[in-house]
């Protein structure tokens, strides 16, 4: 069993709501866990438009998902928050003591009085392939996701698909493989061009095979995958060998495990006050795409909004006896000692 960590606030999701909240919470001396099912941080920027730019962040005229999410990241390094990705945040459980207890389902054990949902849309989930009977091989030897590389050692892996995640992988896994193998419908590739030429050059220097087709069908038994047919309209239907398919098919948004929480909901969001951001059980809040009230606009200046509020009251669940002073980063000697600038 992996022993339960406790902290002040368990933050789930990582997108540019959560990531500011820790800095909201840091400047009240608040320390904080992430939880995201996703491998990085930055949620719906990071994972659907890194490199598309946002013009409606307060004074940043123009800046990309990708590059809003770094400074978020950057702004929120003095407090030193702990991540921890590609686990999802499955069960929320009240202690004796008052305080909450999240499992995540990789077995992740956080303790804390105060939980802030930050979820967006939901938690990513991946499309899956349409292939005839993938579910047999699911977990076994067809994976959607890398949650230890490891455990890919030595595997005879093909990878499917042309986005980022599939050429990061392809790469990142290839010196571990005992065989590689790309697969993609096009010889065009959505993904950054310098994974792309590090695939390029693998393929080039015999490391690995790229193959231009579609995925038409699995063999193997019990569960255990043995080749795949591939198929194109040069060379028609033929077999790859292979004891690992690792499909990288784009990811959609599912609320997930947060609609088991017990906490009411409204049409899949979480109703919330104006003035905490509090949900229907106290010390759990939510902030950002997830929450709902009169008015609501689902931009990321209003998640920012709600962190602060939400952070105000956090602190007064977390420290009851303590008062709360109200002060200005630019001109308190406290803060800025804090942020690390002093
Ligand atoms: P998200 O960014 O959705 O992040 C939530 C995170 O929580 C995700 O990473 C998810 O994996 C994780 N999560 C959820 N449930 C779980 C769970 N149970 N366990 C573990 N992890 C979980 N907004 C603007 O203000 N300006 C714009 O110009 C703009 N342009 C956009 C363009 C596009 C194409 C899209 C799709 C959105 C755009 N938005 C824009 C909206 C903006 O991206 C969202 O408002 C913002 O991402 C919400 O942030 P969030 O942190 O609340 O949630």
């Amino acid at each position: 069993d992996i022993p339960a960590i406790d902290t002040d606030v368990i933050i789930i999701g990582a997108g540019p709501v959560g990531l500011f909240a820790v800095f909201e919470l840091g400047l009240l001396d608040l320390k904080c866990h992430l939880i995201d099912i996703l491998d990085r941080p930055g949620g719906q920027c990071a994972e659907l438009y890194p490199e598309k730019p946002i013009y409606d962040i307060p004074a940043l005229p123009i800046c990309t998902g990708q590059e809003l999410t770094d400074r978020l990241i950057e702004q929120a390094k003095p407090f030193s928050p702990e991540f921890h990705f590609s686990q999802m945040a499955e069960k929320l459980e009240k202690m004796d003591d008052g305080r909450w207890r999240l499992t995540s389902d990789t077995g992740t054990v956080l303790q804390a009085p105060v939980v802030v949902i930050a979820a967006g849309g939901g938690s990513f989930v991946p499309k899956k392939p349409p292939i005839k009977g993938i579910e047999d091989f699911e977990g076994t030897s067809v994976h959607y996701a890398v949650r230890k590389m490891e455990q890919f050692r030595d595997k005879n892996i093909l990878i499917a698909g042309g986005g980022d995640s599939a050429l990061d992988w392809t790469v990142n896994l290839q010196p571990l493989a005992r065989q590689m193998a790309l697969v993609h419908r096009r010889d065009e590739f959505r993904a950054a061009p310098d994974s792309v030429n590090k695939m390029r050059d693998l393929v080039a220097a015999g490391g690995m095979t790229l193959h231009i087709a579609q995925v038409a069908a699995l063999h193997g038994e019990n569960g255990q995958l043995e080749a795949v047919t591939l198929k194109n309209k040069e060379q028609g239907e033929f077999q790859v060998a292979c004891d690992t398919l690792l499909a990288f098919y784009g990811l959609t948004m599912k609320l997930g495990p947060v609609a088991e929480f017990g906490l009411n909901l409204h049409e899949n969001l979480i109703p919330v006050d104006t003035e905490k951001f509090e949900t229907s059980q106290p010390g759990i809040f939510a902030i950002g795409d997830i929450n709902h009230y009169p008015g609501k606009l689902k931009l990321i200046l209003s998640g920012f909004h709600e962190a602060a509020l939400m952070a105000q009251q956090a602190f007064r669940i977390i420290h009851p006896d303590q008062k709360l002073r109200f002060q200005y980063t630019t001109s308190s000697s406290s803060l800025q000692k804090k942020l690390g600038v002093s």
